[in-house]
């Protein structure tokens, strides 16, 4: 482990940002920017999935390059982190399994960590592998990217309510953080247009660039 990721880890205001990142684009640094400004969070671990338990059945880049590809679009803010953990870690990549890690990591003292969720991630949420240790273990933030993704906030939190203990489900409706500028970029727009061979929008440039060197997902 680099010892700039041996300090990242031991900040005590520090997010776990999980996800594919195939490949990172620009609405994902927004919203980890966003979170970030508002938490006054040190650190942002984000933290790339081998295999994510929410999207079987799809061929995603090599974790090395997702990796990569998010190192060069985390650079420019010094709080920014990757850490591969899931990516060294056989099976797929449960959430829960991370936030254990990080917490034997810190030692049991450290609070527990803040964990960045997509809302889009909230119609599943209740079946993900022991989701109520992922809620007592952390601290959700709940990103609402705004636009039309088809979930209701408000709806969706009284579902959880009633499907979770509502002590820990209401955890998620306290955690959420609508942004006030939604932020367009999608990867799989990312990945259709460069199958397409058109040009990517909401790209890093050196993201860009390195899509470009080794023609991924074309
Ligand atoms: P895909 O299109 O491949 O499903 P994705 O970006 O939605 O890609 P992930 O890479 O797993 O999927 O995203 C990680 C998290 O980032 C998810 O919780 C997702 O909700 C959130 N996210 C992705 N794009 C944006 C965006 N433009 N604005 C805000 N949040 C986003």
């Amino acid at each position: 482990m680099s010892a700039e990721l041996e300090t990242a880890l031991q900040q005590p205001q520090l997010a776990l940002y999980g996800g594919t990142f195939d490949p990172v684009h620009l609405g994902h640094v927004h919203i980890a920017t966003e979170a970030a400004d508002m938490l006054d969070l040190d650190t942002v671990l984000f933290t790339p999935a081998l295999s994510s338990p929410h999207k079987q059945g799809r061929e995603t880049a090599s974790g090395s390059l997702r990796a990569e590809l998010l190192a060069l679009a985390t650079a420019h803010d010094p709080r920014f982190c990757v850490w591969d953990v899931e990516l060294t870690r056989a099976g797929p990549s449960f959430t829960v399994d991370t936030i254990r890690t990080l917490r034997d990591l810190r030692g049991e003292g450290a609070g527990e960590p803040f964990l960045i969720l997509g809302l889009d991630q909230l119609p599943a949420f209740d079946r993900w592998h022991e989701v109520e240790q992922v809620l007592e273990l952390s601290r959700p933030i709940v990103i609402d990217r705004g636009g039309d993704h088809g979930v209701d906030p408000s709806a969706e939190f009284d579902r959880l309510e009633a499907a979770l203990p509502r002590r820990l489900a209401s955890l998620l409706r306290r955690g959420y953080l609508p942004l006030e500028e939604p932020h367009p970029a999608s990867a799989t727009e990312i990945r259709r247009a460069l199958a397409a061979g058109e040009a990517p929008e909401h790209l890093d440039p050196a993201v860009r660039a390195r899509i470009a060197e080794l023609e991924l997902y074309a």
